[in-house]
């Protein structure tokens, strides 16, 4: 199959989402960009469209689809039974990087969507082409990361057609996404609503809106509690080579870079702006020290990057865990399987 690659200019764009559209409505699978990460889209109510969702990505059947909305209106369309949360949720948090997981009504979307759950994630993205596109096609669109399972998310075109090219017929550019790690998933089944993904819309910013929330899931990567979202156990976010974390302490990494480069092994680095002299054979600057947010839209990125070295061994900083820099722990973290260099 050939990939079209569609990079909007703002002139004639109306085209390219009316093309991208017909490819919804037809059944096939367009890539496009959300503020989080670019998804992979297919018409969620067609079983045989998101079937091939799966096949592309190479992703478990069990691990459920977010399904994206134009309007949160929607919601009552979507949803059996909303719960109040939704809306004060909605209210405060959509469009943006918050998935909230409701009962679905049955009968409404494709089975592999949710995977045989009766829930259903639902979220209304704050990118102009992703709200363009869910106009245009009029669909409620199923759509996980538009990554190979197993690898990063993509967070720019050019890593959705490094994974899927020649898979799906269509991608809109717009180029790289802005929060760079995937949305928040809230489990508002449960009583009290529990986080079962971190994002940039942290337990600390629902509190306030929805009062008592369940961080379970941030916890458990400090190793308190297993993981509860179906997807998790899949979620490797890994390159190549083994990914050890280290603090951002100049000293420090010299030391781990000496000692590894005299046990022969060739050093990628992922750090902030600042860390080019340690001596590492290759260096990928990602953000400002002390500074989650700009660290979390470059990420995957750097991992990517990694992938095109012949690195050994990767040392990645880790950042502060206030705000997003706790969604950028747990992304670390699983890239690392746990591993941490310490002096
Ligand atoms: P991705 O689309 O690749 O960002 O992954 C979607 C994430 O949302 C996965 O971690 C899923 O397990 C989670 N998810 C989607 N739908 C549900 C659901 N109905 N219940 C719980 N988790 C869900
Ligand atoms: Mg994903």
């Amino acid at each position: 199959m050939d990939t079209v690659m569609s990079q909007l200019k703002g002139e004639g764009d109306e085209t390219r989402f009316r093309d991208a559209a017909k490819i919804l409505k037809n059944g096939g699978l367009v890539a496009f960009p959300t503020e989080t990460v670019y998804g992979l889209g297919a018409d969620a109510t067609n079983e045989e469209a998101v079937a091939d969702i799966y096949r592309a990505k190479g992703r478990p059947s069990d691990n459920p689809l977010i399904v994206h909305i134009g309007t949160a209106a929607e919601i009552e369309r979507y949803a059996e039974e909303v719960p109040e949360s939704a809306w004060k949720c909605a209210e405060a948090f959509w469009p943006g990087p918050l998935t909230l997981i409701v009962h679905a009504k049955p009968g409404v979307f494709a089975p592999s969507v949710t995977a045989g759950l009766d829930t259903v994630g639902l979220r209304m993205p704050a990118h102009p082409v992703a709200l363009e596109l869910l106009k245009t096609s009029g669909l409620p669109v199923a759509a996980p990361s538009a990554n190979t399972s197993g690898k990063p998310s993509p967070t720019c075109a050019e890593h959705v057609a490094a994974d899927m090219e020649g898979k799906i017929p269509y991608i809109l550019d717009g180029g790289p996404t802005g929060i760079g790690i995937e949305s928040t998933v809230l489990d508002l089944t449960s009583e009290p609503p529990a986080i079962l993904r971190p994002g940039a819309v942290t337990a600390d910013m629902l509190r306030p809106v929805i009062g008592e929330v369940n961080h379970s899931a941030e916890a458990a990567d400090a190793g308190e509690e297993a993981p509860r979202a179906p997807g998790m156990k899949y979620t490797h976010y890994s390159p190549d080579a083994p990914v050890w974390l280290i603090e951002p302490d100049l000293g420090q990494i010299r030391n781990a870079v000496t000692r590894l480069r005299g046990e022969g092994k060739r050093v990628a680095l992922i750090a902030p702006e600042g860390f080019g002299e340690t001596g590492s054979d290759w260096y990928f600057p990602t953000g400002r020290l002390n500074d989650p947010a700009s660290v979390s839209g470059k990420l995957y990125a750097s991992l990517r990057a990694c992938d095109g070295t012949d690195a050994d061994i990767i040392l990645a900083a880790t950042v502060d865990d206030a705000g997003i820099g706790g969604a950028v722990m747990n992304r670390l973290n699983k890239a690392a399987g746990g591993r941490t260099i310490r002096s």
